[in-house]
C-alpha cells in the first residue's frame, strides 16, 4: 500500500525531479495536484493519470480535506508561500513536506511546526542530502571522529542565474541566494559539525546590480560553533561551484559537489574514495521521499522534522542581521 501524495506548483523542482521520482517510490505515488494553471493541470493529468477529483487550484486547496486519496501534501512553491500552504495544508489533515528552504522567518517556521502538531501530521522538510548516503557516511565520520576534531568546514554552493523576474530575484517571493543556495552550505556545516553554530559574520556582494537590486546575489559568510570549529561558506546566484572540505585535527575530508542531484562524491586524507553506489537521478528524490512515507506509514520521527528547517533559518536571519549591521552577530 501506498500514500498519496499531491504537489503543490508545479514548476521546475514538481516536473523535472519529484514528478519522475515519485513514479519510482515504493511506499508513495502522486495522487493529486494543486495548481494555478489549468493547461498544466491537463497536461499533468494525462501525463500521470490524475482523477479529475485530485486536481486543485489555490482556491479549492482547502477540500483536500475531504479526499482519502491524499495524504501528504508537498509544498513545492517560492519559498514566501510555504507557510501558509503547509499550515493549510496540516488544518486539511494531511501530513506535509515542505521544500527548502522551510519558511522566511524562524516565528513562519514555528507556527507551521505548531499547525502540524496541533493537527497530529507529521512535517519532513525536502532536505534531500539527510537521506543521501555520502553524505550519511561523512556526518558518521564528524560522530566517531574518524579524522580527530572538526577545525574548519569550507563550504561554497552557487549557480549562475540570470533571469530576472523569477521569484529568485524578487524579494517578497522569497528569492535571494541565502535562501535558496545558503541553506546548503549553512546546513552542510551543521550536519558535519553535529553543533549550533553561536554566532555569524557576513558580507553581501553583487556583481550584476541590474539584476539583483531586490535580493542578494552572493552572501560570504563565516559560522563559530561550541566547540570551537569555525565553518566559512558562500552562496552565490552569480558563479559555478559546489565544494566542502573539512579540516580536522588529524586529517581531512572533502566533497565535489557535495550537494548536487547526483555523484556526491569525495576524497579523504587518507587516500579514502567516498562515492556513491547509485548515482542515478532522481535516486535521492525517490529515496527521501520512501523514508519519509514510511515514517508515517509506521508513525516513527522523520528524518529531517520542521526543527532541523528552522534551525537553518534562524541562522539565516543572523546572517542577514550581520549582513545589515555589517558586525558580527551572536545567536541566542
Ligand atoms: P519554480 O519557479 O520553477 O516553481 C514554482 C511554482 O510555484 C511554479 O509552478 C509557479 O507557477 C508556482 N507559483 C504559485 N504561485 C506563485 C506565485 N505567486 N509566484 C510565483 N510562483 C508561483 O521554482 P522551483 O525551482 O520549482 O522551486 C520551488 C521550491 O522548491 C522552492 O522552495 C525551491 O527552493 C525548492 N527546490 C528544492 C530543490 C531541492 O533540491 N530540494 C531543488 C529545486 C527547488
Amino acid at each position: 500500500e501506498k500514500l498519496g501524495v499531491a504537489l503543490v506548483g508545479l514548476g521546475y523542482y514538481s516536473t523535472d525531479l519529484l514528478a519522475p521520482a515519485l513514479q519510482l517510490t515504493k511506499h508513495c505515488e502522486l495522487k493529486g495536484i494543486v495548481t494555478g494553471t489549468p493547461e498544466k493541470a491537463k497536461k499533468w493529468q494525462a501525463q500521470y493519470r490524475i482523477a479529475d477529483k485530485n486536481i486543485y487550484d489555490y482556491k479549492s486547496f482547502d477540500q483536500l480535506a475531504n479526499n482519502p486519496d491524499i495524504d501528504v501534501v508537498y509544498i513545492v512553491l517560492p519559498p514566501s508561500m510555504h507557510a501558509a500552504y503547509a499550515i493549510r495544508a496540516a488544518r486539511a489533515g494531511k501530513h506535509v513536506w515542505c521544500e527548502k528552504p522551510m519558511a522566511m522567518t524562524v516565528a513562519e517556521c514555528k507556527s507551521m511546526i505548531d499547525a502540524c502538531n496541533s493537527n497530529k501530521v507529521k512535517l519532513s522538510i525536502g532536505y534531500r542530502l539527510h537521506h543521501e548516503p555520502v553524505t550519511q557516511q561523512i556526518i558518521q565520520f564528524g560522530k566517531e571522529k574518524r579524522y580527530g576534531a572538526i577545525r574548519k568546514v569550507t563550504a561554497f554552493a552557487g549557480y549562475v542565474d540570470n533571469r530576472t523576474n523569477h521569484w529568485k530575484q524578487t524579494k517578497s517571493l522569497g528569492g535571494g541566494c541565502m535562501y535558496d543556495m545558503g541553506v546548503y552550505p549553512l546546513n552542510a556545516a551543521r550536519y558535519i559539525t553535529g553543533e549550533e553554530p553561536v554566532a555569524v559574520t557576513a558580507k553581501q556582494s553583487t556583481t550584476r546590480p541590474e539584476i539583483y537590486k531586490d535580493v542578494d546575489e552572493t552572501i560570504h559568510f563565516n559560522l563559530e560553533f561550541p566547540s570551537g570549529a569555525l565553518a566559512e561558506c558562500e552562496a552565490s546566484f552569480g558563479k559555478d561551484m559546489n565544494h566542502m572540505k573539512t579540516e580536522c585535527t588529524k586529517g581531512w575530508y572533502k566533497l565535489e559537489p557535495f550537494s548536487a542531484y547526483n555523484g556526491v562524491q569525495g576524497t579523504a586524507s587518507d587516500g579514502l574514495v567516498i562515492k556513491p553506489a547509485i548515482t542515478e537521478i532522481p535516486y535521492e528524490q525517490v529515496k527521501q521521499m520512501d523514508e519519509d512515507a514510511l515514517a508515517i506509514m509506521q508513525n516513527k520521527t522523520v528524518l529531517v522534522p520542521g526543527e532541523e528547517g528552522l534551525r537553518d533559518i534562524r541562522v539565516v536571519e543572523a546572517i542577514y542581521s550581520a549582513v545589515r549591521q555589517n558586525t558580527r552577530i551572536a545567536i541566542a
